[in-house]
């Protein structure tokens, strides 16, 4: 079972009891961010390398801490045009979506980017304390957000929604759906988020029988996959539906049918239907089903 996790940080270290990597000696990799959009230099890379941590001329307690390799530390900053300006000297820079860096930088430059772009997010729509209203400080060693009244220190966590992803199967075929706000074509598996109070389990029969009228039973989870866009941790089932009698939502689902690998080839050859894209966990889902 293979899936890409595009978006999975593989070099994190524990920042906090590895205080030395402001040490002079390592490089550094700086990404920025302004206005929630990535700075891409020379319409091909999102980092600007320095030696030593002086010459990144950024407060240490404002950077986010993306992770190590070998002797580099990836840091991240939101920044400011002028600085911005003044830092970048001869390159060209453009601002740049995540999603759309996707398809401009190197893959392991993706997972800092997303961990930069919503640790970014997080902290803006955290600047004041929900318990008493004074400003928050964001402690980057932890990744933390901590109340600056003392008589408070209210917390706040990184806040990730968790969301369950389904392939259903009937006997060869699969279910493929598509919702009803979604680019043309495209079909995917059914999915939707956890309620309170719910299992991962519990999630993946309500859903099912929510959004297509299907009772499933022999859940096995798969695998799972953090989704920067929304902040979702993806979790992947696959589970077998005995009945392929669909009651479809049509407050949700535009539309949804079986397929066999055959149909489902012949579908994309004719260009019918358009699956996610590779970097999705519903790609692998369905592709993996498809090489077997
Ligand atoms: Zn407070």
């Amino acid at each position: 079972m293979q899936n890409l996790h595009l978006f999975s940080v593989k070099n994190r270290i524990d920042f906090e009891s590895n205080l030395n990597f402001f040490k002079s000696s390592l490089f550094y990799k700086c990404s920025f961010i302004l206005d929630n959009k990535i700075v891409l230099f020379n319409n091909k890379d999102c980092f600007l390398r320095f030696k030593g941590f002086k010459n990144l001329q950024i407060k240490k307690e404002n950077l986010y801490l993306l992770g190590k390799k070998g002797n580099t530390i990836f840091v991240g900053a939101s920044i400011s045009l002028t600085k911005l300006k003044s830092l970048s000297k001869d390159k060209s820079f453009s601002l740049v979506n995540l999603r759309d860096c996707i398809n401009l930088v190197a893959d392991d430059q993706i997972s800092y980017l997303s961990s930069l772009f919503f640790l970014e997010k997080w902290r803006g729509e955290n600047k004041f304390c929900s318990k008493c209203g004074a400003k928050n400080k964001f402690k980057n060693l932890k990744n933390v957000i901590e109340c600056s009244n003392n008589n408070c220190l209210k917390k706040i966590f990184p806040k990730i929604d968790p969301t369950v992803i389904i392939l259903i199967k009937n006997n060869n075929r699969i279910l493929l759906a598509r919702n009803k706000n979604w680019k043309q074509d495209l079909y995917s598996c059914i999915a939707g988020f956890c309620e309170p109070n719910e299992s991962l389990e519990e999630t993946v029969m309500r859903e099912a029988y929510e959004e297509v009228g299907l009772k499933l039973k022999n859940l096995n989870y798969l695998f799972s996959q953090f989704w920067p866009f929304a902040n979702n941790l993806m979790v992947g089932f696959e589970a077998m539906s005995s009945s392929i009698r669909l009651r479809i939502n049509k407050f949700e689902i535009e539309d949804a049918i079986w397929v066999t690998k055959q149909e489902l080839l012949s579908l994309k050859k004719r260009r019918k239907i358009i699956l996610p894209r590779k970097y999705a966990i519903a790609y692998s889902l369905i592709s993996n089903w498809q090489k077997n």
